[in-house]
């Protein structure tokens, strides 16, 4: 929320709970610069396909409804980050489009889809796309040719066309998913034990996308 955001909501909690009101203009100057960098990473409103539904006044709305105390910044940013965490949990990322050998940009395309998905700026997706865009293109001239000589389909492999993609940076870093827990280089696992070919645990992406640029290299 920016600074606009955050007065109407602030606005609207001292509407509904007059006691919440600043005693005068230098308090109310100093709860507003103190709720506005509290909640800066925290949406207005974001909107899921699928049924989920942000809106920071509805939160505000449900406090003063439902608690004794006066609301404070964090009863609104203590939702969010459940709210976040719920849709990233759920999203699948698309494999990034970024050369994987480029570990700036691949990172930076992990973090921008996710933050799109949480703010609702895009919908979470729930399938995977397992070959880059020019793939049924590449499928297609496979299926006309015939057999590809092997060192070719290794090399378009590995630009993740005509076949899965065979690297993913994230295998970095050791995978945190609780029933997984693959170590650094190691593929993850599903609970069965079976090793994942395609993809990586989301939880490993964001891991990985957190790091630091020194971290990574
Ligand atoms: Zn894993």
């Amino acid at each position: 929320m920016n600074r606009r955001e955050v007065a109407a909501l602030l606005a609207y909690a001292v509407k509904l709970d007059p006691r919440s009101a600043p005693a005068d203009q230098g308090a109310a100057a100093e709860v507003l610069d103190q709720w506005a960098d509290l909640l800066a990473d925290v949406a207005a409103t974001a909107e899921h396909p699928g049924g989920r539904h942000w809106d920071a006044s509805q939160v505000v709305r449900h406090h003063i409804a439902t608690s004794p105390y006066p609301i404070k910044p964090a009863d609104v940013s203590r939702p969010w980050w459940t709210f976040k965490r719920d849709i990233l949990d759920r999203h699948t990322d698309p494999t990034p489009q970024a050369d994987p050998d480029d570990p700036a940009s691949y990172r930076a395309e992990l973090l921008g889809t996710r933050h799109a998905v949480a703010t609702g700026a895009v919908p979470a997706t729930t399938y995977r796309e397992l070959t880059g865009g020019p793939a049924p293109d590449v499928a297609a001239h496979i299926a006309r040719i015939g057999e590809m000589p092997h060192h070719l389909r290794e090399q378009l492999a590995e630009h993740g066309i005509g076949a899965r993609r065979v690297r993913f940076p994230e295998l970095a870093v050791d995978c945190p998913r609780t029933n997984c827990r693959a170590r650094k280089g190691m593929p993850c696992k599903r609970p069965s034990g079976a090793e994942l070919r395609s993809h990586t645990h989301d939880q490993r992406q964001t891991a990985y996308a957190a790091l630091t640029p020194e971290q990574a290299a």
